[in-house]
């Protein structure tokens, strides 16, 4: 179970996130969605602490932290277990796919080299790419390199996988294979928040559907219930926008 509660996080003078409470049940898919600037990727990043919020407390299974005096070490505890996986990929450059899906398992989990190597290989096939496990990721295509990026977060063993908008940096045509994969992991039941525009996958996929405007949570529910019942005009307006 994820829960965040009453989380806050200003940048200068803009309140990007006011007082966003979310929860995630064990095994969930929820999708989040909102415009441009909704503070959508910002939550993301404080549940992962990648961005430090002002106020708020967070769950992540059996660990409570207050975000604001949480401890490096619990701070750890969380990214133990919350994956990211980011819109650009982030992959390391100088290193191949199989060093990069192996790196997290090797330095932050302490996994010998050798059992980090299997546990990779199975990961990088389970995407697709048993025949590229040794290729630089300037030598992958965006779609196989965000493959190799959701192999990595995978591979850790993570309660829950933050996903921020992973296939709006992809062509078009390489946006439906990444998205077959990302719907892989949800078929392994683990707990996912997704913030993507991808309308059909939240339709098809998530369980909840959380839609953000102005740093608030507008509304939330069952992907049936907000995508053709939306209660809220923000909602309504949002909707009618891009699908
Ligand atoms: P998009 O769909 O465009 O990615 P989003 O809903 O994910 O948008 P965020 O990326 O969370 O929105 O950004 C929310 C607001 O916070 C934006 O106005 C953005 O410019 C601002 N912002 C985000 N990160 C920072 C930062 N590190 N410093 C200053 N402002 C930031």
């Amino acid at each position: 179970m994820i829960e965040v509660k009453h989380v806050k996080k200003v940048f200068g003078k803009l309140e990007v996130l006011k007082d966003v409470s979310v929860e995630v049940k064990d095994g969930e898919v929820v999708v989040i969605l909102g415009p441009s600037g909704s503070g959508k990727t910002t939550l993301l990043r404080c549940i992962n602490f990648l961005e430090n919020a002002d106020s708020g407390e967070l769950t992540v299974g059996d660990i409570q932290v207050d975000f604001k005096k949480a401890s490096k070490k619990e701070i750890l505890a969380i990214r133990r277990k919350t994956s990211f996986v980011f819109q650009n990929y982030n992959l390391f450059a100088n290193k191949t796919a199989i060093e990069n899906v192996m790196e997290g398992l090797v330095t932050a989990r302490r996994v010998p080299k050798d059992i980090a190597q299997k546990r990779a290989k199975e990961a990088l096939n389970w995407v697709g790419l048993s025949d590229k496990y040794d290729y630089y990721p300037s030598q992958l295509s965006g779609g196989q390199q965000q493959r190799v990026g959701i192999a990595r977060a995978f591979v850790l063993d993570p309660e829950v996988i933050l996903f921020d908008e992973p296939t709006s940096a992809l062509d078009p045509e390489l946006v439906g294979e990444t998205l077959e994969i990302i719907k892989k992991v949800a078929e392994k039941g683990i707990t996912m928040i997704v913030v993507t525009h991808e309308m059909s996958f939240a339709q098809e996929v998530a369980d909840k559907v959380i839609f953000m405007d102005g740093g608030v949570v507008v509304e939330e529910g069952p992907p049936e219930e907000i995508f053709t019942n939306p209660k809220e005009e923000r909602t309504k307006q949002f909707l009618s926008r891009i699908i």
